[in-house]
């Protein structure tokens, strides 16, 4: 495949000018070095699709996606897929998309189950190895929707000291939040459950015949602020968000970081915090 030039000159047929513009006007010293990263992307539904997106227009290196649902027609309330792909997987239609939009981009894409026994196993293995040079991922970012597989890769991000975001719509559209997860340094998804997912009572979302609310724009927004949040720790701009709470109906936010519990149940985690 030829690869185009991430070319600073301002031209309308260079598609990296107005990023590469950043670094001209000083907010991003090196933006060329998007294209050395690779980001593990799990779940590719309502926010975890448009983040996909967004880094792939900004010219990410490479994305490796995790999702085993497939299109349907009741995800169109929600940006991204669109009615001619009901019925593909969503890993797979979004790397056909993706490509369309940015073939500058490397994409895996992985019509798997993490929770289960195989899946979790070739994650670890991605997790280690899948970056573009070989060698370890550069960030996990977490779109999934129930609590088994936040756990899940919470367990492979303490396991292998991996750096990882977290994200989370609530039930009825109406907050959400970012969460940045350093094992050791900050909270792990087990030391502390963010308060959204508590409110959720997230195992009880799957049950039959609930259904739960869902909105473009919170999703929107939240993947807008889980990307902008991966832009600023992998190029070093500004201040990474630990983590960042969105009440949508009082358009209020909520920024802090939580400290890790040294009564975590993750042995990882426990582990991790005493090499700190
Ligand atoms: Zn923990």
């Amino acid at each position: 495949m030829q690869e185009r030039q991430m070319s600073e000159e301002v031209r309308n047929d260079n598609p990296y000018s107005r990023l590469m513009a950043l670094k001209r006007m000083g907010i991003v010293q090196n933006y060329q070095q998007i294209k050395e990263f690779t980001v593990l992307v799990v779940g590719v539904g309502g926010v975890g699709s448009v983040l996909c997106e967004m880094l792939t227009r900004c010219g990410i290196g490479k994305l490796i996606m995790y999702d085993y649902d497939k299109v349907e027609l009741a995800n169109m309330n929600r940006l991204f897929f669109t009615p001619q792909q009901v019925g593909l997987s969503k890993v797979e239609a979004a790397k056909q998309t993706l490509l369309n939009i940015n073939p500058d981009v490397v994409i895996e894409a992985y019509n798997e189950n993490i929770t289960s026994g195989t899946g979790f196993n070739q994650l670890l293995e991605r997790m280690q190895n899948g970056a573009l040079k070989g060698g370890p991922v550069d960030l996990i970012l977490s779109c999934v929707d129930n609590y088994a597989a936040r756990m899940t890769i919470n367990s492979a991000c303490n396991e292998l000291d991996q750096v990882w975001m977290e994200s989370g719509v609530s039930e009825d559209a109406m907050s959400a939040h970012i969460q940045l997860i350093i094992p050791g340094e900050t909270a792990c998804f087990a030391c502390a459950v963010p308060i959204a997912v508590v409110e959720n009572n997230e195992q009880q979302i799957k049950r039959e015949g609930v259904c739960a609310a869902s909105l473009p724009t919170t999703m929107g927004i939240t993947a807008g602020f889980l990307a902008q949040n991966t832009l600023k720790y992998l190029l070093g701009f500004g201040q990474t968000t630990f983590l960042l709470g969105y009440n949508a109906l009082a358009d209020f936010f909520q920024n802090y970081a939580i400290m890790p519990n040294s009564e975590c149940k993750d042995p990882n985690c426990l582990k991790r915090q005493k090499q700190d």
